[in-house]
């Protein structure tokens, strides 16, 4: 184990802050615990690390790598073995007392922690799960916690650190499997989909245990994940994991299957997301919705993140970014990715084999609604709950806010605007009580051209052509002297 002993904490957030700015799978959405009074910290339901959340605030994980050392080689990567870059390492006490300082200065209200590999993936996640375990036993941390999951990593050990954390991911990185051997050649798919599965199938276990419905639907504990026997995750090998369990730490608590560790009720309640590279590679953009589907529909993920391409390492293998990482075709993905999880509309619907790649002029629900103009207009006193959603111009609360409210009333167009229905989009595919708002010919051409001069708002990055950029700990204004001083301390205790 290589963990710099004359390297300052200062200097060490520095690195590894900095080092875990191209993970962008960090959003604490998905859990909602209140303090218990016993601990430290409170999770909230919604927010977005360094972004806002649905109700307007801007909330914050301490964001960052375990360790920047790494035995891979991924093309992609700054911190690859390759790259002759500044190494650190948390110890993980060091981890726990930052965390906990940062707590209580109000600066963040959990942690995102990734990391390279150290040694080997085992190695590093034992590392892992000896701070998050200090965390939440010894500091009562109960705040927010996203934990990545190495790919390699034994079983044993992503079945302990689920019980710690709220979220875990595990990187997709590449959307096929040949991608990722020509790009990360030290990882392989398999190793990726085995801990999702596993993770997926404890989650399932646990709820059901515990009597809880996520919302989402269960998939069968039979299920299996490729026709490779070797990556199954049967019943059989899991009890026999269940010795190993029992040896993982004797500081952990471990109790065989179905109960959770002293202290511990859920496993990962907050499910599991993972992070795909967009452009890096020349899948399309239905390649990848379609990857992202399936993860959806059968490893029961509740957040697939596409990451633009940054190219960060001159490698002839990747592609040129002259003109920056594609951050248009990133929002078009995160677009149909609501449109998938939220709107019921299936990837087939959107993209195909002959049209693989998303309008950029238009976003996908607008594009998808000009080529289907035989199904419009949609009458908004009658129509279901699912054919308003797929108006442009209607969201899911604005479908919610027409079917509740029609039930005492017959809609025109002055309550639409009152609900906040967008009708210089929606115009174009809706009447009220047979009307539609002027006289308008469902015209293709017609509409495309009014629909293009409605300003599409885009995020800010794209607007002002700004490249990623995250903010540092120590860009904060309100990051004080006194708080440099604080880490002194820590690099001290
Ligand atoms: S495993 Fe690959 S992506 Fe992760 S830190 Fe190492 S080189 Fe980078």
């Amino acid at each position: 184990m290589v963990i710099q002993e004359g390297m300052s904490i200062q200097r060490k957030l520095e690195i590894l802050s900095d080092a875990a700015k191209f993970d962008v799978a960090c959003t604490s959405s998905g859990v909602d615990r209140k303090g218990n009074g016993s601990g430290i910290g409170n999770s909230l339901a919604c927010g977005i690390c360094h972004t806002f959340s649905a109700d307007g605030r801007c909330i914050s994980l301490l964001k960052i790598l375990f360790t920047n050392e790494c035995i891979f080689d991924c093309k992609y990567c700054i911190n690859r073995s390759s790259n002759d870059v500044v190494r650190a390492s948390f110890t993980p006490r060091e981890v726990c007392e930052l965390t906990m300082e940062f707590y209580r200065r109000n600066y963040i209200e959990g942690l995102f922690l990734s990391s390279g590999i150290m040694v080997s993936p085992n190695h590093t996640m034992e590392l892992i799960f000896d701070a998050l375990r200090m965390l939440r036993d010894e500091y009562h941390f109960n705040g927010y916690i996203h934990c990545k999951a190495i790919p390699g990593t034994d079983p044993v050990l992503v079945e302990a650190i689920g019980w710690y954390t709220d979220r875990m991911s595990v990187n997709l990185e590449l959307p096929t499997a040949s991608s990722l051997k020509r790009l990360a050649p030290h990882k392989s798919r398999k190793n990726i989909l085995k801990p999702m599965r596993q993770i997926q199938l404890r989650r399932e276990s646990n709820n059901e245990y515990l009597g809880i419905y996520d919302g989402r639907r269960h998939v069968s504990n039979q299920i299996t994940m490729t026709n490779d026997k070797s990556s199954e995750i049967t019943n059989d090998n899991r009890n026999s994991d269940r010795d190993l369990l029992l040896r993982v730490n004797n500081t952990t608590n471990i109790v065989p299957y179905n109960k959770a560790p002293i202290g511990k009720s859920r496993y990962v309640p907050a499910g599991q997301s993972t992070q795909m590279i967009i452009g890096a590679t020349d899948e399309s953009d239905y390649h990848i919705m379609s990857v992202s589907e399936t993860l959806y529909d059968n490893f029961d993920l509740k957040r697939v993140f596409y990451s633009a391409f940054v190219n960060v390492n001159d490698d002839s293998n990747l592609p040129s970014t002259v003109s920056g990482p594609p951050l248009l075709r990133e929002h078009r993905l995160y677009q149909a990715d609501w449109l998938l999880r939220f709107y019921g509309f299936k990837i087939a619907e959107l993209l195909n084999e002959k049209n693989p790649n998303f309008n950029v002029l238009l976003d996908p629900k607008c594009d998808w609604a000009l080529r289907h103009l035989d199904e419009f207009p949609v009458e908004v006193n009658k129509a279901d709950y699912y054919t308003l959603l797929r108006v442009p111009g209607i969201g899911v609360n604005s479908a919610r806010r027409i079917t509740t409210a029609r039930k005492s009333a017959i809609l025109d167009f002055k309550d639409l605007k009152a609900m906040g229905i967008v009708l210089k989009r929606a115009v174009y595919f809706i009447t009220c009580n047979g009307r539609m708002m002027y006289p308008i010919k469902l015209d293709e051409d017609f509409i495309t051209r009014e629909l293009l001069a409605v300003k599409d708002r885009l995020p800010f990055g794209i607007e002002k052509d700004i490249t990623y950029k995250q903010l540092s700990l120590f860009d904060d204004v309100s990051f004080q002297p006194d708080d440099r001083l604080m880490l002194q301390e820590i690099s001290h205790a």
